[in-house]
Formats: structure tokens, sequence, C-alpha cells
């Protein structure tokens, strides 16, 4: 991902590969936001008629620092967060974090010279804004921007702004999204204070990336602005309430809903990343035939619902944290006895937003509401040193923050999430002086994980498979491996399903019932997004599909598709699979069906495999890609769609690879003719990527 933790997520998001969103999230952000009145969206943003004008809320609100986010899995989000805290308490800055869809932009040649706009862009699949950045990013990169104040050669000459970017290497337009805002807003004559920064995700090094390119930007803008650096103090961003007047049982107190109206019991949509719709699974079973390794396939029931998906489209899916690590957090920081309290959680000031709805209590804010199995971030360790139990512990804390090879081997390289984190560094004392706010603005919010829906609309409308490898590895030094957050839940949930009364994967118990029951009998919170990874309109088209692994998903939704065409007598193109994973007898996952799907389909339908550890050296899907060259070629030729899904790092980048080579010994091209060929395959959508 993108690499917000997972907002990072995603994100992080993780990120996704080559799909512009059909919507681009318009569909939804433009719909007036149905959570209005939810009591978590409290202050001035869900006031009715609120101010788009980000210059003027600026002014009304006593700020002269804004900082923007363009944020998909929630790693953008909180980078901006932690640059607002940072402003503010060393600085002095008055700041204030804006989402960027809530705002609109004309009248940033109002911004007076004196304040500071910051500009925190995380990069989306193929170069694309997030989907909150889409409205801000069509005006600024128009061809007839108009500024309020109309058009002199340089509008924004008053304009001063900070630039961060959340990219990912591995994808071809690499922090593409900064580098435009970048280059737009000096086009249009703003002055840009410090670098602009990027941060790798691909190369595992965002958080450091972000880490060193602040500080010669806070120099640089202390010096443009004339702020003094001052010792920071911590402060609050969120106060808590304790409601001695309200129990767990008292109805307006949220338990884990995530909005009003599922507290309320009624499930209303539309349904979407604001708004789940609680799923029941109608079946789940095991794919893979080895005791160590699992993978899921999930059949989630949406007939109840407004949900619609085509084939392709991704489903999200909103986990539980494991009941262990819940209690591990609570115990540490010293609140497994208040975990059953109730309490409000207040944003201290104005332009801060509360993450989740409340009345709540601390056990459902750990439970459904924050990402306390990510990992932590070393600027959050320094700010967390000052709550140390001792002296002793609080000069450790200080070393892993400031000391960046200290902290990966101590931390990162364990998988160390926050609680674990803690326990390791106290050595057995409780940190019960962290105020809980911090936790709410140092933990990323609990994001949805994303999963390539592997079914077909056309056959299954009302029905969404998934396919899920559960995440779980050993890690060296570490006694128990670690454990993946959404796949292990939904690990359990298969678990229930299949007769097993008490779940625990790997010992790890879940609250599977959800909030007040309501996921009782099976179910799962989930939305679905709709992606632009689809199959050619004319089924006659033929198509080359490389999915290894769960990279398969999308594909034997594809598969399904053209198998059902074919049977209802629709002339079908050719259909090439390439499969790979370990070893036959393993994890070869839907073999029994796609000897169905070759029942209708016929001599259309082909699955080359790749067994990486059936033979001495090791064979993957690009090896075999490269062994039907001249049929690729020809089919190619003839127009064919051709398909990755799976693993971004270095498969969907080798077969691009492949490809190419092919096309340079099949046409007698050049290869970097034969990339340039690639590259308008995919411009063209004839290449498309769904890669995570
Ligand atoms: P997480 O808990 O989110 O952990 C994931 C990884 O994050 C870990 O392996 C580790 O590398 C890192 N991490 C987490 N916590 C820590 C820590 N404390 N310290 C260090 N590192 C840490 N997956 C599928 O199986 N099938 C699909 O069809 C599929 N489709 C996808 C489609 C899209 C568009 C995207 C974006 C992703 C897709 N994924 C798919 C991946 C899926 O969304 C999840 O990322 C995956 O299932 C892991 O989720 P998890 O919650 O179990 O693991």
């Amino acid at each position: 991902a993108e690499l917000d933790t997972l907002d990072i997520l995603v994100l992080g998001v993780i990120l996704l590969g080559t799909f512009a969103y059909l919507t681009k999230g318009t569909l939804w952000a433009k719909q007036k936001d149905p959570y209005a009145n939810a009591a978590y969206l409290n202050g001035n943003a869900a006031r009715a008629g609120k101010t788009r004008n980000f210059v003027e809320k600026m002014e009304e609100s006593g700020k002269n620092c804004i900082i923007f986010y363009g944020s998909q899995t929630g790693t953008a989000e909180d980078y901006a967060s932690r640059l607002a805290k940072e402003g503010k308490s060393r600085f002095g800055l008055e700041t204030m974090v804006a989402d960027l869809e809530e705002y609109d932009f004309d009248a940033m040649d109002t911004l007076p010279s004196d304040k500071i706009a910051f500009f925190v862009m995380a990069t989306y699949g193929e170069g694309e804004p997030t989907d909150n950045a889409v409205e801000f990013y069509e005006f600024i990169n128009g061809d007839d921007v108009a500024f309020s104040q109309g058009g002199e050669d340089a509008p924004l000459d008053n304009f001063h702004y900070v630039a961060f970017g959340l990219g990912n290497n591995t994808y071809e337009h690499y922090n593409s999204m900064v580098r435009d805002v970048d280059r737009l807003l000096t086009k249009y004559g703003a002055h840009r204070i410090g670098n602009a920064g990027e941060g790798d995700d691909g190369a595992g090094t965002m958080e450091e990336d972000f880490l060193a390119w602040k500080e010669p930007m806070w120099a640089a803008l202390a010096a443009h602005m004339g702020l003094e650096e001052r010792e920071a103090v911590y402060e609050p961003v969120f106060g808590i309430t304790v409601r001695e007047g309200l129990t767990p049982q008292s109805p307006e107190v949220y338990l884990g809903e995530p909005n009003k109206m599922h507290l309320e019991g009624a499930q209303k949509g539309p349904f979407n990343a604001h708004n789940p719709y609680i799923a029941p699974i109608a079946e789940s079973y095991e794919l893979f035939k080895v005791k160590d390794r699992n993978c899921i396939h999930l059949e989630i029931d949406i007939s109840g619902s407004t949900l619609s998906y085509t084939t392709g489209d991704h489903i999200a899916i909103w986990p539980t944290n494991a009941g262990d690590e819940v209690d591990r957090f609570l115990r540490i920081t010293g609140l497994t006895d208040k975990r059953e309290q109730v309490i409000s959680v207040k944003a201290l000031e104005p332009t801060a937003k509360v993450p989740f709805p409340t009345p709540t209590t601390y056990d459902a804010i750990v439970r459904y509401h924050l990402e306390i199995g990510a990992p932590v971030s070393r600027q959050f360790v320094s700010t967390l040193a000052a709550f140390a139990p001792n002296e002793e512990i609080k000069t450790e804390m200080t070393k892993l923050g400031s000391d960046k090879d200290y902290f990966h081997e101590k931390t990162s390289s364990q998988l160390l999430n926050i609680a674990r984190l803690l326990e390791h560094v106290g050595n057995g004392e409780t940190w019960d002086k962290i105020p809980f706010s911090a936790f709410i603005e140092g933990l990323t919010k609990l994001q949805p994980r994303y999963y390539s829906i592997s079914s077909s609309s056309h056959v299954q409308p009302k029905k969404i498979s998934v396919t899920a490898v559960v995440e779980s590895s050993m890690v060296v030094g570490r006694q128990d491996p670690f454990r993946g957050v959404a796949t292990n839940y939904l690990l359990a949930l298969k678990q229930k399903q299949n007769g097993d009364p008490e779940p625990s994967p790997f010992g790890l118990t879940y609250e599977l019932h959800g909030p007040r029951n309501k996921y009782d009998g099976i179910h799962v919170p989930v939305h679905v997004r709709h992606s632009n990874f689809k199959l050619p309109s004319d089924p006659a088209k033929p198509i080359i599909m490389i999915g290894p692994g769960t990279g398969v998903a999308p594909f034997r939704g594809f598969i399904q598709e053209r198998a059902q065409q074919a049977r209802e007598g629709i002339n079908v193109g050719r259909t090439i699979l390439f499969f790979g994973c370990r070893k036959s007898t393993e994890d070869f996952m839907y073999e029994s069906e796609f000897e169905e799907y070759k029942k209708a389909l016929g001599d259309k339908f082909e699955l080359v495999t790749a067994f990486s550890r059936e033979s001495s050296k090791k064979v993957y899907v690009q090896h075999r890609l490269k062994e039907r060259s001249a049929e690729i070629s020809d089919l190619l030729s003839q127009k064919a769609f051709f398909y990755v899904c799976g693993d971004a790092a270095n498969m969907a980048r080798e077969v691009n690879t492949v490809l190419a080579q092919i096309i340079a010994e099949g046409r007698g091209v050049s290869e970097s003719k034969a990339e340039e060929i690639v590259k308008n395959m995919r411009a063209a959508n004839q290449y498309q990527e769904d890669v995570w």
C-alpha cells in the first residue's frame, strides 16, 4: 500500500494496481453525507451549511496552517494529523487537518501570504488521485482553472505550500500525485517551502522517508514564517469524559456500531466506506490441502441489501481485532478494569474529528475502531516516551524513537504492534500514564481490507465470492507468529460456520457475534468498491490472464462468466489463465472447478500451471508466459486483453518485462519500442492490472 498503513492500506494501501475506479468515488463522494447527524461528526464538519471555502474556515477558526490530505488507506491522513500536531506543539502554528473532499479550491488565491497550506498526497493505483482527492485534482489539473480573483499570470503568487507524497516505486507512476500537484501549483505561481517529499512504500521506507523529509521542511518553514521552535509539550487533541449515568446496555452507547443507523438497528443503504452492510456468509470453506497454511473461500450474501457488483470489482471486509490483542492492549495501558466504562470522546478543538461514534467504551474503541495490530511509527514511540512508567524505560523509548537502526532491529523486524512494543520495552510495568487521546491520535482507524471479487455477477449477482489467503508468518526471534487482522478474523468465521462452537484460529479469539449480537449467525460487515478491471465488452475477444496465488481471484470470476456465456451459446474468445502456486497437491485452488469450466468452454479455455516447488528449478508464471511467446504474440495481434492480478512487488513487474520481450521478438522491434507498446496497451485498457 498506499501506505497509509492501511487506510494503510491503505490505506495501503496498499496499493492497488490498475484501477482507475469507474466512478472514482464521486458517486458517493457527492452524495449528501447520510451520517451528518452521527454523533462522531462533531464540530463544524457536520453542521449543515458549513463553508467549503477553506480560507474562510481558517479565518473563522483562527488557523494559519491547513494540512490537506489525499488518503486511501489512512496513512496520508495519519501523516497529516501528525504534522498538525507537531506544527502546533513545536512551532506554535495554529493547525487544522482537512479532507480535500470537504473543500473547494477556487478561492486558493485568497490565502494570505502569512498562512501556509500542506498537501499530503497519496498516489493510488496507476497514478490516480485517492477517492477523496479526485475533485481537487480535477480542479487544479483542469484546462480552464478559474480562481476567484481572476486570471493574472501568477494567480497563486500569495500561496505558500508544503508537499509530501506517498507512493510505491513498483508502480510506473511513482508518486505522480504529489509531483503533479507540486508542478501545477508552481505553474500558477505558488511558492513551495522545503522539498516536495516522497515516501516509498515499495521499498518499505515510507515512515523513514517521511521522518527524514520533515526535519529540513520544518527548518525551512520556521525560517520562512519566522517561527521559533519551543520544547514540544504534549497536548491532547481529544478529551475523554466518563459518562456516569450510562452503562454498556444503555441504548445510546455505541459498542462497535459504525454509525447511528446501525446503533438504532436499521440497515439502510447506500452502503459504502462509511456504512457497511452486515452481510450473512452463505458458505465458507478451505481451499488449501495443507495443515500449516490457509486460504479461505467465502460466499457473501448481498441479497438483503441494495449492494450490487460487476465482475472484477472489489469487496471491502470490515474486520474486528482479535480478542487476545484487545486484551493485551487494555492490559498494558492499565485499562482492563475500565474496559466497559462508558466514555464520551470530544475533540478539544473545533477542526479535529473523533474517528468513531461516542458515547462508547474503551473495549469497543480498541476492538472495532483502532488499528492496534499495525506497525508502530517511530515518531509515536518518541511521543510516548514522555509517559513511560519510569526513567529507565523512558530512556529506552527515547532511544528507540531517535535511532532508526535500533528501532528497526527491536521493533519493525519483530513485527511488533503497539501493545507488544510497550510490553517488551516496559519490562512488566503498566503504561497507565499515557493519555488515551494519544492512542486516538497516534493509531490509524481500523481499516476495511479489500478483496478482488472471485465470482461473476452474471452467474451470481447477489452472492459475492472472496478468496483470501490467511496472513501468518514466523518471525525470527519471536515466539508466536505474526497474524494478519482481517484474514484471521475470516478464518474464525469460517471455523464457526463449519461447526466449531468456539473458533480460535491459532489461539486467537474474536467477538464474532458483533456489538449487541448484531453479527450473530455468521455475518461480516462489507461494502463494494467498483473497479475498472473488466472483461472486454465483446465476449469473442481473446483474454490472457496472469494470476498466481490469490491473484487468481478475479479470474475465477472471469472464467465463471465466460463458461456461463458459452453454455448460453454465446461465442466466447480464447481464454488462457496462467496460474502458479507451490505444489499441485497443496495450494492448487479451484482445480476441480477449472475442470468444470473446461467442460463448458472446451478448447477455448486453457489453464497453464507453474508449480514453483515441484522441480529443482523454481518455475513461475512469467516463465510459462515466455514459453508461450509465439501464441501470446499472435493473440495480442488479435487485440487480446491482457490481465495481471496479485503481487505488485515482483510478479507484476516481471510479467510486464516478459510481455515486452515477447512483443519485441514477435514483431521484430527493439525492447524500448516494445515497452512503449506495452505502455500504450495500458493506456488503452488492453493491459489491466489488479495488484496489491
Ligand atoms: P494485516 O494485519 O493488514 O497485515 C498485512 C501486512 O502488513 C503483514 O503481512 C505485514 O507485512 C504488515 N504488517 C501488519 N502489521 C504489522 C506490524 N505490526 N509490524 C510490521 N508489519 C506489519 N488478498 C487476498 O488474499 N485475496 C484477494 O483477492 C485480495 N485482493 C486485494 C485487492 C486489493 C485491491 C487490495 C488492495 C488488496 C487485496 N488483497 C487480497 C490483500 C488484502 O486486502 C489484505 O491486505 C490481506 O488479506 C491482509 O490483511 P490482514 O488484515 O489479514 O493483514
